[in-house]
């Protein structure tokens, strides 16, 4: 049956964390996967998490029976209240969210029902560039017209709001419009709110869907409200529009799969046809989510206190960032490394897109042990005050060579 299967290429982001696996050099740093580290380098377990964890360990009237299919209902709620706070849309009960395989399954999810939805030429833009994973989803859940619209300029080392709107008009009707919500993987930087507002326009204009993956709510300031400003432009605007949550690194949950997938309609009624559809396809898909996420989550949002906890432990994580990219931009000017580096400290969110080029990383990689995306992208989080001097000095000299 199988012998005409080929092999298929390895996932790069995951590949680079087996080659850093394997790397003896004791200077090795791992710059490509978007989690988040302490500043020893070790993955950090929130600790309004490991609070919570332990609560549900000693919890005697928990079980593992099956959740419902569409998830536990107060982790779909709370984390829809997280998106899009006091809209009147959630009031009117015309926002819910269905829980999610995190966010991966609830782009997933949204491209199935979408595909089953819209007629099978409609056009899907996506950022460029893009998490990698975007195309692959949209493409396997049917859609066949994918092409992607202006986003990060070179020349300016920032987003190019102004081609990015004349690529939604000059876009087919009815196309379904992929945005990051906030701190843009990877380029880390996002339109501000006039630029919103203006792609807004095209969007009415053009009666374009909007789709939003949300996966870094948070990280972008470090506030989590403020974060979901676009997100509530659009819903108080009355778009009908789609909400892909993650709570992998906001919650830092990257294992426990834990999402949630908002659709926001014209009416309640449309609003309970959607979600009847999109629970049968989760049932052909996996039948119901896991639980373990979904009890951390609702228990930290439902409770104030702990919300008040989560959201200091994110702004330790995005201060560190940000220290991180301070730290990086005044080693690289320190050293006079050809080049301007003030993108490093405008960019925001876990990433910065450096511009370093795919012969650079090369070298750095094979070179130096500094594991990083060829397409120049690092996560910030992957620095810390024991590799940043040995991480710029070899920056500064693969942008010499
Ligand atoms: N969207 C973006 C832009 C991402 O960077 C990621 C994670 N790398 C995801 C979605 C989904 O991640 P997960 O499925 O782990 O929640």
């Amino acid at each position: 049956f199988f012998g005409n299967v080929q092999l298929a290429p390895p996932v790069a982001v995951f590949k680079l964390s087996a080659d850093f696996r394997a790397d003896e050099n004791p200077k090795k740093i791992n710059l490509g996967v978007g989690a988040y580290r302490d500043d020893d380098g070790k993955p950090w377990v929130l600790p309004v998490v490991s609070k919570v964890e332990k609560q549900i360990a000693l919890d005697s009237s928990l079980n593992h029976e099956y959740l419902p299919i569409k998830g536990l209902p107060e982790f779909c709620d709370a984390a829809t209240k997280l998106a899009l706070g006091e809209s009147k849309c959630v009031s009117e009960d015309r926002a819910a969210g269905v829980q999610t395989l995190s966010g991966t399954g609830a782009l997933r999810l949204a491209a199935d029902f979408l595909f089953q939805t819209f007629p099978a030429e409609t056009t899907v833009l996506y950022s460029n560039p893009t998490w990698g994973n975007h195309l692959d989803i949209f493409k396997r859940a049917g859609f066949k017209n994918l092409a992607p619209y202006s986003y990060w300029s070179g020349d300016i080392k920032a987003a190019d709001v102004s081609k990015f709107v004349s690529d939604l008009e000059a876009a087919p009707d009815r196309s379904i419009i992929l945005f990051h919500s906030c701190a843009h993987n990877p380029t880390g930087a996002d339109p501000s709110a006039e630029q919103w507002e203006q792609l807004a326009q095209v969007v009415r204009a053009k009666n374009h869907f909007p789709i939003f993956d949300t996966a870094y709510q948070g990280f972008a300031s470090g506030n989590p409200d403020k974060d979901a400003a676009a997100l509530r432009s659009f819903a108080d605007a009355g778009f009908e529009m789609m909400i892909c949550q993650s709570f992998a690194k906001n919650f830092g949950l990257y294992n426990e799969r834990c999402g949630n997938l908002v659709t926001i309609t014209q009416t309640a009624q449309i609003l309970d046809n959607v979600r009847s559809q999109q629970e049968l396809i989760v049932r052909a898909n996996y039948s119901n989510p896991p639980a373990h996420g979904a009890r951390i989550v609702s228990t930290v949002l439902n409770t104030p206190e702990l919300n008040a906890e989560w959201r200091q432990n994110i702004k330790e994580m995005s201060d560190r960032i940000d220290l991180m990219r301070n730290e990086l931009r005044s080693r690289l000017e320190k050293l006079g490394t050809p080049g301007q580096w003030n993108h490093v400290t405008d960019q925001i969110g876990m990433f910065s897109f450096t511009g370093l080029n795919p012969d650079q990383c090369n070298f750095l990689k094979n070179e130096r042990s500094c594991y990083l995306m060829s397409n120049g992208r690092i996560s910030m989080a992957g620095l810390n005050s024991k590799n940043i001097d040995y991480f710029a000095q070899c920056v500064d000299e693969a942008v010499r060579k």
